[in-house]
């Protein structure tokens, strides 16, 4: 595997540089500060192509790999992580199930208008019950004619309230039957579905957490993706690809919190001395970097082997896991480092210590992961 960036690359990390110093970094702590989810933003990279990094050219999208995908989410998130959150819900979960799942009419309906950031997406997995335990979902869908009937509550959604389009994941079976669920494309202004309540949240603020509630809400048999009974298997191969770019978001983290307390360390003086001279923390920015780079290792291997077509279950888990205890634990280092100062809102640390967090949770957390990596290192 080559290391170094290739073109698209390098052309994506100088792109997002100053598209973020002009567009994000002067407005991130407002929107952090009043929880705003700043909806112009993502029209403007849609603009870029970044709302459809990994679309085929022939639906609008950028047709790029996941090499470029993990480098744009990476760059963002070291600015501002909340942004990268929503560029990869967006582009992994709502965009990805329907770029791999949808028949034809569909992916022309819906793919350039996500691939240009015409639209937003949402994807609905999670409900107040079933988190980790996706298979025990309640929301149901009855067939009625040519309708299905969709009732439940799905929670944690990104764009719960903001998304043109929500992919949703629903109950049609027997429970605990893999093949009792079934996806449904349900586009917002459908009667019977509404937002619910949206999250205040420690971190990642400026990212759209809500519920999305179904009443009564008929959705037409030609929106349903992919077969009926299919929707958790294809849930789960959205959710390998996913992971990468949870990955991703981690690396931008802890990227991010590395070189600013880098910067710190070599500025700040006590002692009579820069306290980059203190063993005590030279040896924390040596832990960083080093599990930094161990954590893109991973990450780029689970998506050298996505870009080749080959299953990444257990990379793409071992990626997430490492990449997002690595951005948690760097982000509280480079708080450490900054001693009083780090615990302000005046340096990036603490923003980057709140938002960390999300990342061992969303997209299955780290306990989960490490059930799958179990799993399939011992069948
Ligand atoms: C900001 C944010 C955005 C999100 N966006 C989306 C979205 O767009 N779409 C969507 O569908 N969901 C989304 N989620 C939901 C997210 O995927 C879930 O929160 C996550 O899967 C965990 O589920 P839970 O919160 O119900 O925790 P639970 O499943 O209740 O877990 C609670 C604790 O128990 C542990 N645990 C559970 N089962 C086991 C086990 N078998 N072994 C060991 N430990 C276990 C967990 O690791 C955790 O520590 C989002 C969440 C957040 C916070």
């Amino acid at each position: 595997m080559d290391f170094s960036l290739n073109e698209n690359q390098r052309m994506i990390v100088e792109m997002v540089r100053d598209f973020g110093e002009k567009h994000i970094r002067p407005k991130m702590m407002e929107w952090d500060e009043s929880q705003e989810f700043p909806r112009e933003v993502f029209t403007k990279l849609g603009e870029l192509g970044l709302m459809g990094v990994l679309v085929p050219q022939e639906y609008g999208g950028s047709g790029f790999g996941y090499f470029e995908y993990v480098t744009a989410i990476t760059e963002l998130s070291k600015i501002d992580p909340s942004i990268g959150l929503s560029m990869a819900a967006h582009n992994s979960l709502c965009t990805g199930h329907t770029l791999m799942f949808a028949n034809e009419e569909q992916k022309k309906k819906y793919i350039p208008k996500l691939a240009s950031g015409e639209w937003i997406g949402a994807w609905g997995l999670t409900e107040p019950n079933t988190g980790s335990d996706a298979m025990r979902m309640k929301c149901t869908a009855k067939q009625d004619g040519d309708y299905w009937v969709l009732n439940g509550t799905k929670c944690w959604i990104t764009h719960g309230i903001s998304a043109e389009l929500a992919v949703v994941i629903v109950r049609t079976g027997e429970l605990l039957d893999s093949h009792g669920m079934t996806t449904f494309l349900v586009e917002r202004g459908t009667p019977g579905f509404k937002a619910g309540k949206k999250e205040n949240k420690l971190g990642m603020r400026a990212s759209e957490t809500a519920e999305m509630i179904f009443e009564d809400c008929r959705v037409h048999k030609d929106q349903i993706l992919g077969k009926v009974g299919d929707g958790f298997i294809q849930a789960m191969k959205i959710l390998d690809g996913g992971r990468i770019s949870i990955a991703a978001l981690s690396l931008g983290i802890g990227k991010g919190a590395y070189e600013a307390a880098l910067k710190y360390s070599k500025e700040r003086e006590q002692f009579g001395q820069p306290i980059s001279n203190f063993q005590g923390i030279s040896f924390k920015l040596a832990d960083m970097k080093t599990r930094y780079e161990a954590a893109e290792l991973l990450t780029m291997r689970a998506a050298d082997l996505k870009n080749r077509g080959e299953k990444v279950t257990t990379e793409s888990a071992m990626a997430k896991l490492y990449a997002s205890e690595m951005c948690v634990w760097a982000s509280n280092e480079a708080v450490q480092i900054h001693g009083g100062y780090g615990y302000t809102k005046d340096f990036p640390v603490e923003k980057y210590y709140r938002d960390s967090k999300l990342c061992t949770i969303g997209e299955g957390t780290s306990e989960i992961q490490k059930v799958v990596i179990a799993k399939n290192i011992l069948s």
